[in-house]
């Protein structure tokens, strides 16, 4: 395993570079060349062949894409002493001493003993197996970089083989111009290809391709306006960097070229989704628009008729609108929406509200005919003139209602359509679908937007609805494609929620008794109060402790998580709650169960219910004033605010309590004090997404798949995203087809993938 050549040493048989003397190559020409044409020797242990087989690398271009996940570039050599047992670690040292000696166990072969140290004064004994290449390659004195894992052996450190790059003339090597230590690579590895040996292929590569001849897939506006350094020397300088300053340098540029080339393609998208007209639908005077606004008990706030005007415009227009609606629970987004509906039912079409779960559907249906009132009740007793059917379309509808729901949809009785997203799967045929609004990007991938496409024979408008915040970095990348308005205020005079974390681990039970007092309080003041329990449990199965200090007193370290069917009991044998009405609500009951037991909450005549999540969507009860949700560090943070915009929707000043059995130092603290601390949406799911890993929002959350984003952080790089999407838009209003620009073309085909493709037409 050990590699003998130095990184320096040449490449053997030099192939023909692709593109020497003809000046420019075409971006892909030489990225695309197979790898073995400048790395010769192809046995199935060379590099070469482990980097295809571990790493799927075939291509040069896929190699100088594998870029170095750090550099090592302290001003000392390497800190040995911050080397791990057990843990594979690269570093610097400088060969103290070499001996070789004859191996006990076979004393035709030997080994060969090097002592490597480093600055800090720390050593570490390294024992080579092919003690002839070692005793060459490694002469006293000498530098290099070594991989390796070590391990305690008879009470210190030591190494038994590693792979190792002679770091060749030290004297120039170990500080550049400006005294800096020159940084060294090191690459994602697996157990078999060590940095050495990936950084051998990458130094025979860059030495014979003349990746000067490398097209620059950008404009050359861009990139002088960005000062971005040529391809070819941004790859070097990502292998090979002289200075700190050089690969970031390069970072900068692949980062760039990443936004950019994704924001182009994005633009493209849109600029061909305009090219194909749609029927103009102008708001009609004295329609059902008109008369809706007429009757509704409140103001539109500024921002909502804002943005109202602005999809009145493009429903108005030829071009089909692409818009993300995005704002916290109760934002008022869903009358937005509503109001877009009856634009285009005014018009003469129709237009249909899907949502993700047949639940959904059925509240959406419910209250956008309450919304409506004579507005949809047409040739009915009290009906508008201008009334049309809002029709509800389920999997778990009956036959004859089915019937004519499907009837009502193709002859266009039905103005709106409310289903699940199974609606554009089956077979229904609108008479004219101008408008789908869909509730909840999430669920909504691109198999849906075609079948969607296939209902309208074109696409019709598409107002995606998401209660989620996507902070603005990922609605660019993720959803580049589409427009995004944002309501940011809550409407109509709400108080604030006031949140705090109860930790019932540090403080002792008259912190709990003082809960179930304050929901006391609530309820005597006639409002209602949520308990929300991270599971539903068993009735056969409830713990017998009365407080939930109680249970952890007896279970300090991991106390079960508290059920629906506990926390029911609890709550009934609280002596502070004497009297008041305890109703349930979980997934598992029945619908009827659960639509009777939500109407008493809203009649009043339930005091306290305990719930799971199921009360995260959809229930909308004003008097409800106090949450109290037992173990929240069960619940991630967009979920706990979701839970928490169930109170607060009057014109009651509400409180939210997250009662937590976890210790003080526990990681989802973090969480939970990020929750108490702001409701602003926005804010909270940029804290998500510095709590997690980048990649898993834009990876398993939102694509679900891979990001398919290497250099591009969603946080960190906002601004430079804002000005790539701005270059973007210059480029494809020039040039929508990109003819004029055939290396983006091919920079764009490169980088989209299958994987990718679906992941951008996500939305
Ligand atoms: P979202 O769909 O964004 O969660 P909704 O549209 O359901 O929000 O609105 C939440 C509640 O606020 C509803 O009861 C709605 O009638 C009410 N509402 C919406 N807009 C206003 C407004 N401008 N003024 C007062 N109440 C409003
Ligand atoms: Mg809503």
């Amino acid at each position: 395993m050990t590699s003998h050549d130095t990184a320096a040493a040449g490449a053997g048989a030099a192939p023909t570079p692709v593109g020497t003397g003809t000046g420019v190559t075409a971006f892909a020409d030489l990225l695309d060349q197979p790898l073995t044409r400048y790395v010769p020797g192809n046995s199935p242990r060379s590099t070469v062949a482990l980097l295809e087989k571990e790493l799927g690398i075939t291509t040069v271009g896929q190699l100088l894409d594998h870029s170095p996940r750090r550099y090592i570039r302290r001003g000392k050599i390497q800190a040995l002493t911050e080397l791990v047992a057990g843990e594979r670690t690269s570093f610097v040292a400088r060969v103290e001493s070499s001996s070789t000696r004859r191996m006990r166990s076979d004393p035709r072969r030997s080994l060969t003993d090097v002592t490597v140290a480093d600055d800090t004064g720390a050593s570490l004994k390294i024992t080579f197996f092919n003690a002839y290449s070692a005793q060459k390659d490694l002469p006293v004195g000498s530098l290099a970089l070594f991989t390796g894992k070590p391990e305690f052996y008879r009470g210190t450190l030591s190494m038994a083989g590693a792979d190792y790059a002679p770091v060749e003339a030290p004297e120039s090597l170990e500080r550049s111009e400006d005294g800096e230590l020159l940084p060294i690579p090191v690459y994602p590895e697996t157990a078999k290809l060590t940095t050495p040996r990936i950084a051998k292929v990458v130094h025979q590569v860059l030495v014979t391709a003349d990746l000067d001849s490398l097209a620059d897939p950008l404009p050359p506006e861009v990139v002088a306006a960005e000062k971005l350094v040529p391809p070819g020397q941004a790859y070097r300088d990502l292998h090979r960097p002289e200075s700190v300053a050089a690969y970031e340098a390069a970072q900068r540029r692949f980062r760039f070229q990443e936004a950019f080339v994704l924001q182009t393609e994005l633009r493209r998208r849109r600029a061909e989704h305009a090219a194909h007209p749609v029927a103009p639908r102008p708001v009609v005077e004295d329609g059902l628009l008109a008369r809706f606004d007429a009757s509704l008990p409140f103001e539109l706030t500024p921002r909502q008729r804002e943005v109202g005007e602005q999809i009145s415009a493009e429903l108005a227009g030829t071009a089909p609108m692409n818009r993300l609606l995005q704002g916290d629970v109760g934002s008022g987004k869903t009358v937005v929406a509503l109001r877009a509906m009856l634009q285009i039912v005014d018009a003469g079409g129709q237009a249909a509200m899907l949502a993700p779960t047949e639940v959904l559907a059925t509240q959406h249906h419910e209250k956008i005919t309450r919304a409506l009132g004579p507005l949809a009740m047409p040739g009915r007793l009290g009906g508008d003139d201008h009334a049309t059917e809002v029709t509800l379309l389920t999997g778990s509808m009956g036959a004859t209602a089915r019937r004519k729901a499907l009837l009502d949809i193709a002859s266009g009785a039905a103005g709106i359509v409310v289903g699940t997203h199974a609606l554009i799967q089956e077979a229904v045929q609108f008479a004219d679908l101008g408008l789908a609004v869909v509730d909840e990007q999430h669920r909504f991938g691109v198999e849906q937007r075609d079948a969607l496409r296939d209902k309208a024979g074109t696409s019709p408008h598409t107002l995606v609805m998401t209660a989620t915040p996507i902070p603005r970095t990922v609605a660019m990348t993720v959803f580049g494609d589409l427009d995004v308005s944002t309501l940011r205020e809550l409407p109509g005079g709400r108080q604030p929620i006031e949140t705090h974390v109860v930790g019932l681990a540090e403080h002792g039970p008259a912190w709990e008794r003082r809960v179930w007092q304050l929901a006391a309080e609530h309820i005597a003041n006639g409002h209602q109060v949520y308990v929300v329990a991270p599971k539903i449990g068993d009735d056969a199965a409830v713990p017998s402790f009365t407080s939930l200090r109680e249970s952890l007193e007896a279970d300090p370290e991991e106390p079960e998580p508290a059920t629906v069917a506990w926390l029911e009991e609890l709550v009934t044998a609280r002596p502070e709650l004497r009297g008041a009405r305890v109703g349930v609500l979980h997934g598992r009951q029945d619908a009827q169960v659960k639509a009777r037991t939500m109407a008493d909450v809203a009649a009043g005549t339930v005091d306290v219910l305990v719930a799971t999540t199921v009360i995260e969507v959809g229930v909308d009860v004003p008097n409800a004033t106090l949450m109290v949700v037992v173990d929240p560090e069960r619940f991630g943070i967009s979920q706990l605010h979701q839970l928490r915009g169930r109170i607060g929707r009057g014109e009651h000043a509400s409180t939210c309590l997250l009662v937590t059995r976890t210790l003080p130092e526990h990681p989802a603290r973090t969480r939970l004090d990020a929750v108490a601390a702001t409701t602003d949406g926005f804010e909270l799911a940029e804290v998500d997404l510095r709590l997690r890993k980048e990649g898993d929002i834009l990876g398993a959350s939102q694509s679900g798949g891979r990001s398919g984003l290497r250099w591009v952080g969603v946080l960190r790089d906002e601004a430079l995203v804002a000005r790539a999407r701005t270059a973007a838009e210059a480029v494809i209003t020039e040039d929508p087809q990109l003819t004029a620009h055939p290396d983006l073309r091919v920079a764009i085909g490169r980088v989209l993938d299958e994987d990718r493709q679906a992941f951008l037409e996500r939305g």
